[in-house]
């Protein structure tokens, strides 16, 4: 097993902030993944807890380490393999590329995760916090789930109820984070299937770039639509040195929302989301409009770290550091609270 020490962190992630993993493992096997639990098992912390604390990191796209790095073991899945089958199931190991597994689904005419196209990361990550964009989710194709139990390092398969999915989120970010480690994620696609376009801003570029609309043209267009956003990583965007969108869209009461407009002179946009099991109903507000509105425009910058140019909700990191980040995180939550009344809650992860 070959444990690294001191490694640099920030290099592994889009954003570019943290200091040093005390200790760093890279993943290719399954069985690489037990081993490196054990040894986490076997070697006890100086403050005397019971195993070394450890950290699963994929595209480290959605992942802010801490400036003074983190005192525990990084285990870094870089397990790779893409199989799918005449009927439409694709399985894709847990560090496959993302954008790999959509574009491997598109030349083999698999319709059902098109629109996901470009989003940064690994394979293994999407059912964390059930990655959508453009009309599409994870949850809407994921047939099942596999991964180990960190703690008895039992092999375990979720079905797509299991799962817990909801808009950005499963029981793999809540209930039971850091509990498993996703091994490989299969999904259910449509084998000759067109592509899907109902989110608007894409059928209205579909409809002039691409009226034929193939699963490879709409690819296209979602590519040429997040490039715009910088949306897409990419060594010549410095727009692109960020998380993605640093905030979730919120989900209020309708009654909340209600009583918000009628005291706001703006027209707030606001989409149904559905209702809770008491069947409050409940609408989704839109968090770049918040952020706007409370005052923060694209292309802010403070100090070293700023907001993109190119969306308002993608904070990026100019040379600056996660201190820098956080804190103008924090300056936008408090004013979006102050000024709406509305909570914004945070998407990457923060690891110290
Ligand atoms: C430019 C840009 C655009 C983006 N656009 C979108 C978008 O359109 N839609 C969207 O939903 N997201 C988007 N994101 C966010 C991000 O790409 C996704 O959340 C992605 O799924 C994260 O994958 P990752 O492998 O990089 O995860 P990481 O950042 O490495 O990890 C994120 C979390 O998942 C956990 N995790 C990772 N791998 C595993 C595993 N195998 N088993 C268990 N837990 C694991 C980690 O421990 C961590 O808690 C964007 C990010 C960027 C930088």
């Amino acid at each position: 097993m070959n444990i690294q020490n001191n490694i640099p962190l920030a290099p592994l992630t889009t954003i570019k902030l943290g200091g040093n993993a005390s200790q760093y493992i890279t993943c290719t096997t399954n069985e690489d993944i037990v081993a490196a639990l054990k040894h986490a098992q076997e070697h006890n912390l100086p403050a005397g807890q019971a195993g070394l604390r450890v950290h699963v990191l994929g595209g480290g796209s959605n992942t802010i380490f801490a400036d003074n790095g983190f005192n525990g073991l990084i285990i870094h899945i870089q397990t790779k393999g893409i199989t799918a089958s005449a009927d439409g199931t694709l399985t894709a190991q847990a560090g496959e590329g993302w954008d790999t597994v959509v574009q491997y689904a598109i030349v083999n005419n698999l319709a059902g995760i098109e629109c996901l196209s470009g989003i940064p990361g690994s394979a293994g990550a999407t059912p964390f916090q059930n990655v959508g964009a453009y009309g599409q989710e994870v949850a809407e194709t994921i047939i099942r789930v596999d991964a180990i139990n960190r703690q008895t390092l039992e092999q375990i398969s979720f079905t797509n109820t299991d799962c817990n999915f909801a808009y950005r989120t499963s029981r793999f970010k809540t209930t039971d984070r850091d509990r498993y480690i996703i091994t490989s994620v299969t999904f259910s696609l449509t084998p000759n299937g067109t592509p899907t376009i109902k989110y608007p801003e894409l059928a209205a570029f579909v409809a002039t770039s691409a009226p034929e609309a193939s699963l490879a043209s709409v690819r296209d267009a979602v590519l040429t639509l997040r490039k715009k956003k910088s949306m897409v990583v990419g060594s010549e965007d410095p727009n692109s040195i960020s998380c993605g969108s640093f905030f979730t869209n919120p989900i209020i009461a309708l009654s909340a929302f209600n009583a918000l407009q009628q005291h706001s002179a703006d027209k707030i946009p606001n989409y149904p989301a559905g209702n809770t099991e008491d069947g409050t109903l409940l609408c989704k507000l839109s968090a770049a409009w918040l952020v706007e509105h409370a005052g923060f425009s694209k292309g802010l910058e403070r100090g070293n770290v700023g907001i993109s140019q190119n969306h308002s909700l993608a904070l990026i990191n100019k040379g600056g550091t996660t201190q820098e980040i956080l804190a103008l995180a924090q300056e936008i939550q408090d004013t979006v609270q102050t000024t709406f009344g509305v909570k914004l809650e945070m998407e990457p992860i923060v690891v110290d």
